[in-house]
């Protein structure tokens, strides 16, 4: 038995695991471009209150597993290793101004992240998260783009069967009342709650609906439920996120109980697991919406939504699975719009694009096409496809922002024609992996 070893819920990663990580790695990162977003690192330990005030007290990821470091020299200053990564890249938005980017601010980041929780199975206290934040965009566009790539990333390792279940938390309008709802609920009940549960009662009640205490569960069957609670604004929103996700053939199962283990969420609330088991460890990832929390950091108020994807499960499940690696990325189109409610047809041809494996982003904003043409050609884009009223015939216009022409090509065509444009101009291809 040798005197040193990794303590306790970490483990070293050894060659062949470093490899199979970095691929998941190299995926997140690809993927994550094609869609837009830019690779920001934060620290691995922030003043310990980014995550008490960010993620919540009442939280178990605070309350329990939050890693404290001893300070050494800095008085009076407490740090905590990252437990998640939101907290600490919704700091440095707030810290380095990007309100004053253009919003929204498309961020990406894939790194360890550290809770002092009971090690199990599939259960570290050190693990790896695949993560992207877009803030500033109040959605419901985006939260569907984020949910559909968050599936074609997991389609991207290989991983071939995993249920997506997908809530509306509501938000500051109608989740209090919901809440006093629900805590009424639980205190007609109180005999049957476990002691941490009962303790949660009156300070944070919707905690106990994530709950896995087996008594608790059964309760909750009973339990009113939020997505019947929503204001008409969350629900309009909600209806939208589901309306985006159907046009982009994102199939998901509603779960009113979920509610994400963060203070932090509003409306869009979503959690992949793999398909025919959603036992407490074998969450693959999750995500939401957070509107409350850059002003909770200290920012002005700005809407945001992100997802974490856990990578070391990922891989403990391509183990079960033994499945192959799947295909890699090409060039670059840009889908844009005159019409600023055409967001769905936008992220459906982008989606098709993007299923057929071409890199391409769609326009989900209110920005002019004007702009959206400039934000293209800055973006380097080979093409422009301007979807417009002839989208009514099946077709839209296709501009080779390199050549300067421009041609109506029937949406059926659209992947052959882009296709036959990156062979013969070899523009824009993706690294090989
Ligand atoms: P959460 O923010 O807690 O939903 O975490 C997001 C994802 O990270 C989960 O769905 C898991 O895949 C992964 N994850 C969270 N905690 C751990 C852990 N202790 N060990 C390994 N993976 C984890």
């Amino acid at each position: 038995m040798p005197a040193y070893r990794a303590p306790r819920g970490t483990r070293d990663l050894l060659p062949a695991d470093r490899v199979a990580l970095a691929r998941l790695e190299r995926l997140a990162a690809d993927l994550a471009a094609r869609y837009g977003y830019h690779p920001i690192e934060t620290p691995l330990f922030e003043q310990a209150a980014v995550f008490e005030r960010g993620i919540g007290a009442v939280t178990d990821v605070v309350e329990k597993e939050l890693f404290l470091l001893a300070p050494r020299e800095e008085d009076g200053e407490r740090w905590a290793l990252r437990p998640e990564p939101t907290a600490g890249i919704v700091r440095a938005y707030v810290q380095h101004g990007m309100q004053t980017w253009p919003q929204p601010v498309k961020l990406t980041m894939t790194g360890q992240m550290f809770r002092y929780d009971r090690p199990q199975a599939g259960r570290y206290r050190s693990f790896w998260q695949f993560d992207v934040e877009a803030i500033g965009d109040p959605g419901p566009a985006v939260d569907a783009e984020i949910i559909e790539l968050a599936s074609r990333f997991y389609a991207a390792t290989g991983l071939v069967d995993v249920t997506i279940y997908l809530n509306s938390i509501g938000d500051a309008a109608c989740r209090p009342a919901y809440v006093a709802e629900l805590a009424a609920f639980y205190r007609e009940h109180v005999g049957e709650l476990p002691a941490l549960e009962k303790a949660r009662l009156e300070r944070a009640p919707l905690r106990l609906l994530d709950s896995k205490d087996a008594r608790v569960v059964a309760l909750n069957a009973t339990a009113p439920k939020i997505t019947e609670r929503l204001c008409d604004a969350c629900a309009a929103h909600f209806a939208s996120v589901r309306a985006h996700l159907d046009a982009v053939g994102v199939r998901y199962v509603l779960n009113p109980y979920l509610v994400r283990g963060l203070d932090y969420y509003t409306r869009t609330a979503f959690e992949v697991y793999p398909a025919g088991d959603e036992g407490q460890q074998s969450a693959l990832g999750g995500g939401g919406r957070y509107d409350g929390l850059v002003e909770l950091l200290g920012g002005r108020p700005t809407p945001g939504i992100g997802f974490g994807l856990g990578l070391d499960r990922i891989l403990l499940a391509l183990d079960e699975q033994a499945a192959p690696p799947a295909a890699e990325p090409g060039p670059i189109a840009v889908v844009v719009g005159a019409d600023p409610a055409a967001t769905a047809e936008r992220l459906r041809i982008a989606t098709t694009l993007r299923a057929a494996g071409l890199v391409a982003r769609a326009e989900l904003g209110q920005r002019k096409l004007g702009k959206q043409l400039e934000a293209a050609a800055r973006d380097r884009a080979h093409f422009a496809v301007i979807v417009g009223d002839e989208l009514a015939d099946g077709q839209v216009q296709v501009r080779d922002l390199e050549a300067g022409t421009q041609k109506l090509v029937a949406v059926d065509d659209l992947v052959r024609e882009l296709e036959r444009a990156r062979t013969s101009h070899h523009h824009g291809q993706a690294q090989p992996s």
